[in-house]
């Protein structure tokens, strides 16, 4: 049987001197890992677009026990993230949650226009490092059936954008009457309607938010500590971001 779909290239293992095992996300089945046969001997073309990082059209084997790819075409290859190594981190970071959030065998679009948007600006120099991973973060939690509720306090239903408290164990918010749990993280202004804006925007606007730097670095503290707090995994690019990053 042959799957045909748009996908991008989230990770690469050498897997025999000849062949090579790649994970795709693709649109159309999700996560899945395939076969590169014969990987120096295939055309130049689709061993381009079957490297880290590439994004393109492919035409999948689904073989009784393993999937091969027969034909990748590259649509876009995201070069300029070799050139910066925290950006790479980064994109790599972006690329080890989509493995390990987005669905497998099933539709993940949504999944892959947030990370190729992410790529994009990313190369580009579009946002702040710290913006990207708070978006992808907290975007991707919230595809993934992790979205918080931050529409008013969890408690006496106050609505409102200042002196709120959030609750990564309860991805929730408090006002400040009700909060009492000392792992709750209290919000410097602006910080909670850029994550109501990640979590309940168009696609189109996703990117569109502003904050000064300094909360938009505490804004990505407060959505990694959400992502680990509520998938307790480990990331080992996490952690080798943050090495670059100093
Ligand atoms: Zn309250």
């Amino acid at each position: 049987m042959k799957l045909s779909t748009d996908g991008l290239i989230i990770r690469e293992q050498q897997t025999g001197e000849d062949d090579r095992l790649v994970t795709i996300l693709t649109r159309d089945y999700g996560v899945l890992r395939a076969f590169v046969r014969g990987a120096k001997r295939i055309k130049s073309k689709s061993q381009s677009a079957t490297q880290l990082f590439a994004y393109g059209k492919f035409s999948i084997y689904r073989g009784k026990d393993a999937y091969s790819i027969d034909e990748a075409q590259p649509i876009e290859i995201f070069f300029d993230l070799r050139n910066d190594i925290e950006a790479l981190s980064l994109a790599q970071y972006f690329c080890e949650l989509a493995g390990e959030l987005a669905p497998v065998e099933d539709d993940a679009d949504e999944y892959l226009k947030l990370v190729l948007n992410a790529l994009h600006m990313l190369s580009k120099n579009k946002r702040s490092h710290a913006q990207l991973k708070a978006i992808v973060e907290l975007r991707m939690m919230s595809l993934s059936g992790y979205m918080p509720d931050l529409v008013a306090c969890g408690d006496c239903s106050e609505f409102s954008d200042g002196g709120m408290f959030f609750s990564p164990v309860e991805g929730q918010i408090f006002c400040g009457e009700c909060v009492k749990d000392h792992t709750c993280i209290a919000l410097p202004n602006g910080v909670l309607s850029a994550m109501r804006h990640i979590c309940y925007v168009e696609n189109a606007k996703l990117f569109s938010f502003t904050l000064p730097e300094e909360s938009m670095s505490f804004l990505a503290d407060v959505t990694e500590k959400f992502l680990l707090t509520q998938t307790a995994k480990k990331l080992k690019t996490l952690d080798f971001y943050k090495m670059m990053k100093g």
